[in-house]
Formats: structure tokens, C-alpha cells, sequence
């Protein structure tokens, strides 16, 4: 079987240094990398869980709470740790980074304290805020040392997604994982701009984002399906065998997403929700004025998979409802 990822068999003979700390093959190690300090004088670490196999391999990161308020891929990065997968790799390196954004985490927030965004500051700077200088950090600290990332989020501000893998089509090796994820749904989506996908790309690194459920709340589906695919990757590398693993054997891939949006204001009641499919012209939601007075049916424009939604119990007119696929194909994997 041609290889997915080429392995330097020297390089990986040789210590993983991240920080001051070694990590030769056949051991692991946490480590805590120094970001900075807040105005309160605590101090920012990003915890990284290093796992190597003796046997050269790829090393694979796996990182949860870019966006501190997004818990699935934070539980899915500590179960999996929880669980020692990665103390059982048949060959290569895992290295887990299971909270990107702990000061999001404890404020329930997507952004650092400052307010910004760490995936719209990559490649970051040391000089810059301290969401640029987290991107920094893991930029050019943890980056250099990998081959392919796996990156946990889910839909923000109410918006739930059902568990689907994001990737670029013109990345053919993260187009590989991202099938091998075997994720419900696996969608192709272009790269924004200053998020850790483009300094990814930039850096030559596949890179899949896994997006599921809806943040702050905890989605047991989600969580699930998020560890199934990430061993379901491992395997396809050569980095796992577990023959207890009940593995998917299907994916539906778009190649197209739209969202329809609210053309009315009041109180939102969806009657579709995401992992439904929909026809064109079917009623999936209305909209409800607070008086009694009037009820406005929102419908399906084309026929596809809604794919995410929107759990706000009250819309302005305008807001994104729902987010469906199109030109979708069944996949078997
Ligand atoms: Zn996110």
C-alpha cells in the first residue's frame, strides 16, 4: 500500500524537542509551553500530550478548544487521552492538544480575553495580542514538528452542526483523511483566511476540521462520532489497530453549502433540524411574531441535508437559520 504520509525515517529516530523538553521514540511526555502573562500577572500555558511509538510513523496533531467555548472537541481530545489510545500506537507520534484557548474555556467565550479570535490570527506573533501570540506559539513551536492536523470545533453563537469533516479539495492527502474519518458528513470548503487551516496549508500540512454540535453544550453523538472517526484516521495511517473499533463505512460528501436565512423577526421553531434531509419547497421552521397576529413558514429552497441549524429561540430578520448541502454523493468507505 502506497504510504499517505511520507515518513522520514532518520528524522523520527531523532528526539522531539518541544520547548526544553525531549521526547525520544517510545516515550511521552506533557509538556506546558509558556504563551504569556494576563494583566492579573497569571500565566498562559498551552498543555501538550506527547505520545511516540519506537516504530516510525507520522505525527499527527490533535487539537480541541481553538475556540474555548467549543467543549465537544475538548472532551473528545481528553476522552481519547483518558481512554491511553494513544499509549497503544502501532507506530508514530500523537501529539494532543486537548484545550487550545483555556482562558475562552473559563469565561464560556470563543475568544481570548481580549476579544479576538485565535483562528483568525495564524501565523500570529510574539508581538502581537495574545490570541496572536497563542497562534504563535503553537505556530512555530508544535507545527514544525507534525505531518497532518486534526482540528476539533463546533457551530458557534447557537448553531448546532451535525458531526461533519471540513477539508480542501485541493489538498488530496486531507482529502484522504477526511474520507478515512468517515464523519456523517464531509464537506468541501474553501480555507479562511488567518485560521490554523492556512497557516497549515501554508506549512505543507493536511489538515481536516472536524465541526460538531454547538458550543458551550455537550452533544454525546458528537463526542462519540468524533473519537470513532479520529482512530478511524489513526487506522488508515498505520498508527492503530483496534479490531474492537465499530467502524463507518459511509459518508455523504458535498460539494456545495448555502444557508437560508430568516425573512422575518420573531420566535424561531424549527420542524427540521440538522442530519434531516429536505426537498425543495418543503416547510422545515416558522417564524413567530410575539402577539399572535402572524406566523411566516420558512421552506427549503433546493433539495439536500441540513447540515447545521440554528437553535436561537428568537431571530432577527436576516439571521442564518439553516445551513443545508448540496450536490452531495454517497460515499462508501
Ligand atoms: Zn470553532
Amino acid at each position: 500500500m502506497k504510504e499517505l504520509i511520507k515518513v522520514d525515517e532518520k528524522k523520527y529516530a531523532e528526539a522531539l524537542v518541544l520547548d526544553n523538553t525531549s521526547i525520544l521514540p517510545g516515550q511521552e511526555g506533557t509538556i506546558r509551553l509558556g504563551v504569556g502573562r494576563l494583566p492579573s500577572d497569571n500565566r498562559l500555558y498551552i498543555f501538550a500530550h506527547v505520545y511516540r511509538s519506537l516504530k516510525p510513523g507520522p505525527t499527527v496533531l490533535m487539537i480541541g478548544g481553538v475556540h474555548g467555548d467549543e467543549v465537544n472537541g475538548v472532551m473528545i481530545t481528553r476522552n481519547m487521552i483518558e481512554e491511553k489510545v494513544f499509549e497503544k500506537l502501532d507506530r508514530g507520534t500523537v501529539i494532543s492538544v486537548p484545550l487550545l484557548n483555556v482562558y475562552g474555556f473559563i469565561n464560556f467565550s470563543r475568544e481570548v480575553p481580549d476579544g479576538k479570535d485565535i483562528n483568525r490570527s495564524f501565523p500570529g506573533t510574539m508581538a502581537g495580542s495574545l490570541a496572536a501570540r497563542v497562534a504563535r506559539t503553537l505556530t512555530k513551536k508544535v507545527l514544525p514538528h507534525v505531518d497532518c492536523i486534526l482540528d476539533f470545533h463546533t457551530g458557534g453563537s447557537s448553531r448546532f452542526n451535525y458531526p461533519q469533516i471540513r477539508y480542501s479539495k485541493k489538498d488530496k492527502i486531507a482529502e484522504q483523511l477526511a474520507l478515512a474519518f468517515g464523519a456523517p458528513y464531509t464537506i468541501q470548503k474553501p480555507i479562511i483566511p488567518k485560521s490554523l487551516r492556512k497557516v497549515a496549508s501554508d506549512m505543507g500540512l493536511p489538515t481536516i476540521v472536524y465541526e460538531a454540535g454547538e458550543s458551550v453544550r455537550l452533544d454525546g453523538y458528537s463526542i462519540a462520532k468524533g473519537m470513532q472517526g479520529t482512530k478511524q484516521v489513526l487506522q488508515s495511517l498505520g498508527m492503530l489497530n483496534d479490531a474492537n473499533l465499530s467502524r463507518s463505512n459511509k459518508t455523504i460528501l458535498f460539494s456545495k453549502t448555502g444557508w437560508i436565512r430568516a425573512n422575518f423577526s420573531g420566535i424561531f421553531v424549527w420542524s427540521k433540524q440538522s442530519g434531516h434531509k429536505v426537498t425543495k419547497g418543503e416547510p422545515i421552521g416558522q417564524i413567530k411574531d410575539p402577539f399572535g397576529m402572524k406566523t411566516v413558514t420558512v421552506h427549503a429552497v433546493r433539495e439536500g441535508y441540513i447540515i447545521g441549524h440554528n437553535n436561537a429561540s428568537v431571530v432577527n430578520q436576516g439571521d442564518a437559520l439553516f445551513h443545508v448541502g448540496y450536490d452531495y454523493e454517497d460515499i462508501a468507505i
